[in-house]
């Protein structure tokens, strides 16, 4: 079992009170590694890392080509680990190797995108009277204390990280408790690729001990939070005392919208992909399937059939479709909506754990079917592979059940008549609306949610914008300065 430590200041080492917490392998149950058990001094060790970093150390003189560089090398270097870094994310959050190596790939390019924009952030020169020059200089927002989930750990990760260096910021990251590994192995390679000692400080530890105090910290000028709207709601809260820039991506009860014109056999598939991909983990899950009248018994029988032979197993064989939820605590609550799902609708498929799985945090993919979009499994975020199936009559319709959720991150759309889903795009209120497939991110493009998903935006140029500051200059350009006195 290994024993991890965190970075501070470029040094690893132990909480303060000298406190570890188990990491877990959710396939076997067993304890596979421990890591420190940060709590306040920790977490103000490492902001004041992050503030000396950014107020005296190198990283202010760093210019924008050399932070450029410095992210490119790091996505080299993600490239060349890639398979020991997939396999500790497989391993430690349950998630198919398959899909791990895909995020991995991801987290590499990330990083790689962020390393060339760093040299495209332009200021701008203000349209004022002759008589002044006015210049927008953008700068970095300071100090970012960002708090990430467990369902895409390493990604989380990049997306917080890449765009925050890029900009010249300094970061203390907080990993979930339940996988601090990825992290934490991707911040050994900082001082080969140049990233100096204090600009990045990966904190482990539990959201109330680890993260609350680096949202409260008055030295931490931003605050970048994904995970759940309840914790959300929360960090807005603590943030307000000290006026600091926050960003939210929270979750979803995202609607994933088929009309009867759609593709039949790619709509089964994109039902499926949409709710079951990483076990369901995944904030922009399709989770409500809303189905056209026509084709819905039809459909709800396609989905089961198809369901029905997704294959679960232990994470790290390769033909593995689907391994354990990342913990007991979340199987406990996939579960019991799984219990609570068969008070308010039928059952198509799933609903229990798999008998051939003895052991490890699995649950079946689950089908829903005849719900009311009132239902507390169309309208709470279960966070897992269960998928609820509501038919609807119409455009009109669809449009009602789709937009009757307090939550805005995602939606997708499926029908041949483009006239129809560019009117359900325009009409679907949420972040992100796919067409004729859902859940592709593209690095480039922005992330984020409406309503209670949510505000601010991840990736793209909308990324690092969220990590800037505006200052404008103003120039006098008269002899004589303009005043009364
Ligand atoms: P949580 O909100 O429980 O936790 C997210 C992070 O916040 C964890 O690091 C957690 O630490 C920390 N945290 C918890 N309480 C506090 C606190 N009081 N102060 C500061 N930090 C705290 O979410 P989950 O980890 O359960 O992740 C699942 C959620 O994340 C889902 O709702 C999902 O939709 C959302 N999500 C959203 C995404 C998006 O892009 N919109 C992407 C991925 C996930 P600890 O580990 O100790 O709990």
């Amino acid at each position: 079992m290994k024993r991890y430590r965190m970075l501070i200041n470029g040094e690893w080492v132990e909480a303060a009170r000298g406190a570890f917490f188990p990491v877990y392998d959710p396939s076997t149950e067993e304890v596979t590694a421990e890591a420190p058990d940060a709590a306040a001094e920790d977490a103000d060790r490492a902001v004041r890392a992050a503030r000396a970093a950014f107020d005296t150390g190198p990283w202010p003189q760093t210019t924008a080509q050399e932070r450029g560089r410095i992210l490119l090398r790091l996505a080299e270097r993600v490239r060349k680990g890639a398979a020991m870094l997939a396999e500790i994310e497989s391993r430690n959050s349950g998630k198919p190797i398959v899909e791990a190596e895909f995020d991995v790939a991801d987290v590499a390019t990330c990083f790689e995108y962020y390393g060339g924009l760093a040299t495209k952030v332009m200021g701008h020169v203000n349209p004022v009277p002759d008589n002044a020059l006015s210049l927008s200089l953008r700068e970095p927002v300071g100090v970012a204390a960002q708090i990430i989930p467990w369902n895409y750990p390493l990604l989380m990760a990049a997306w917080k990280l890449a765009p925050a260096l890029a900009a010249g910021c300094t970061c203390v990251l907080k990993p979930a408790e339940q996988t601090p590994l990825t992290a934490l192995e991707l911040a050994q390679w900082f001082p080969e690729v140049g990233l100096p000692p204090g600009v990045v400080n990966i904190v482990t530890g539990f959201g109330e001990t680890a993260g609350a105090p680096l949202v409260q910290h008055p030295d931490v000028n931003k605050v970048a939070f994904t995970g759940s709207a309840a914790v959300g709601k929360q960090i807005v809260k603590m943030a307000a005392d000290t006026i600091k820039r926050v960003t939210l991506e929270l979750g979803g009860k995202s609607p994933n919208i088929f009309f009867a014109d759609a593709d039949f056999e790619a709509a089964i598939d994109g039902a499926l992909f949409g709710v079951f991909i990483n076990q369901g983990e995944v904030c922009s899950a399709g989770s409500r399937i809303l189905v056209e009248h026509p084709i819905y018994s039809r459909f709800v029988e396609a989905m089961t059939e198809k369901a029905k032979r997704i294959k679960l197993g232990p994470p790290l064989e390769r033909e593995t479709k689907m391994g354990p939820l990342v913990s007991r605590e979340q199987y406990e609550r996939v579960r019991s909506y799984q219990e609570i799902g068969k008070q308010e609708a039928k059952v198509a498929s799933g609903g229990g754990r798999p008998a051939a799985l003895a052991r490890g945090y699995y649950v079946e993919p689950t089908i829903f079917y005849d719900a009311p979009n009132s239902a507390r499994i169309a309208q709470e975020e279960i966070f897992g592979p269960v998928a609820t199936v509501i038919p609807f009559a119409d455009e009109k319709d669809a449009i009602r059940i789709a937009n009757d959720t307090p939550y805005g991150l995602a939606a997708a759309v499926w029908s041949r008549d483009i006239f129809k889903a560019f009117r359900m795009v325009k009409a679907l209120r949420a972040g992100v609306v796919w067409v004729n497939h859902m859940q592709p991110t593209f690095v480039e493009a922005p992330w984020g949610g409406y309503k209670q998903s949510g505000f601010g935006r991840e990736l793209g140029p909308w990324g690092i914008e969220e990590y800037l500051e505006t200052k404008q200059v103003h120039i006098n350009l008269n002899e004589q300065p303009i005043g009364w006195y």
